[in-house]
């Protein structure tokens, strides 16, 4: 299925929403319907975007005129801050995700994007890259009206619908969208394709674990939350592409580099062709911490510091 933004038919009343490129704030969505039940997973990073999104999903399905069920993956707000425009919708989220949404609200992005001049020039063209193109104004951060914890099963029309939580994970609250019947799952950002994953939350062996998961599934069909739509081989890369990077910090960690050296040491050999490669500064991070650094962890605004000087420095 070429990589085209817009919305994908995945056969048996589900679909996709794709944003390439998928880098910073271009996630997708899904949709599952039967006869007049609709299922949406996850709403985009603004208005406009999500309500583009909206439009065109009721072309195609005219029962998305009223969305029975809207399910966040996770907290990030590529991934809810659309979620006011689904109304009359019950909003599920596993309770760990409820929790952390109002944590990033989309005023503190608008902001930091009006504010990222202060930190000069390299930060500016990085926070201008990745959050300048979308819209923060003017959202209403709508949360969860229903939570979980483990497994929620639903029904949309006849069909089953698994919401696995697999976090803490990319986030603290992370869950899975599993259509058994149609064998598709629907990954937000436990999946990324031809990007580089963001361990913000960990522990990695949770997310590797969340990987299993999916590989478990049998299913023909990934919707990951950045990328094209894919198959199980990408949870193999992507699982793979953990593992390599918490043996390298390992690595680094014993031998005593800081974790800002670690993050431009480590190599990338099979995923160097992978986007958003800064990332590694948030992983090293994150995975620092749980190997038992005891230095003061960096706070996010230190972080996107770092990555985007590690952008820079290495586009
Ligand atoms: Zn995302």
């Amino acid at each position: 299925m070429t990589y085209r933004k817009g919305l994908h038919d995945l056969g048996n009343g589900c679909f996709a929403w794709l944003q390439p490129d998928g880098s910073w704030g271009w996630s997708n969505a899904g949709l599952v319907a039967d006869g007049d039940a609709t299922l949406l997973v996850d709403t985009l990073f603004d208005l406009p975007l999500t309500a583009e999104m909206l439009a065109a999903m009721r072309d195609a399905v005219p029962a998305a005129a009223s969305i029975d069920t809207l399910v966040n993956t996770h907290a990030n707000g590529d991934h809810c801050y659309g979620n006011e425009l689904v109304e009359g919708a019950v909003i599920v989220a596993s309770e760990a995700c409820a929790e952390e949404m109002g944590d990033v609200p989309p005023a503190l992005l608008a902001q930091l994007v009006a504010g990222a001049d202060a930190f000069g020039p390299v930060v500016s063209a990085f926070v201008q890259r990745a959050f300048g193109p979308f819209q923060f104004e003017g959202i209403t951060l709508t949360p969860p009206t229903e939570t979980f914890t483990g497994e929620s099963v639903r029904r949309v029309g006849d069909k089953e619908v698994r919401l696995l939580e697999v976090g803490p994970a990319h986030t603290r609250g992370d869950v899975l969208v599993h259509v058994p019947g149609d064998s598709v799952v629907y990954t937000g950002d436990i999946l990324f394709v031809d990007g580089h994953p963001i361990l913000w939350e960990g522990p990695i062996a949770n997310w590797v674990r969340a990987c299993d998961a999916i590989l478990a599934m049998d299913v023909a069909t990934v919707v990951p939350g950045h990328g094209p739509i894919t198959d199980l081989s990408a949870v193999s890369a992507l699982r793979g592409y953990l593992l390599h990077i918490e043996a390298e910090a390992r690595r680094c960690y014993e031998a005593g580099l800081p974790r800002e050296e670690a993050a431009r040491a480590i190599a990338l050999d099979d995923y160097s062709s992978w986007g958003d490669a800064e990332r590694i500064a948030v992983n090293v991070a994150t995975l620092y911490q749980e190997f038992g650094d005891p230095a003061q962890p960096p706070n996010t605004v230190e972080l996107f510091q770092l990555m985007a000087q590690l952008a820079h420095d290495r586009p």
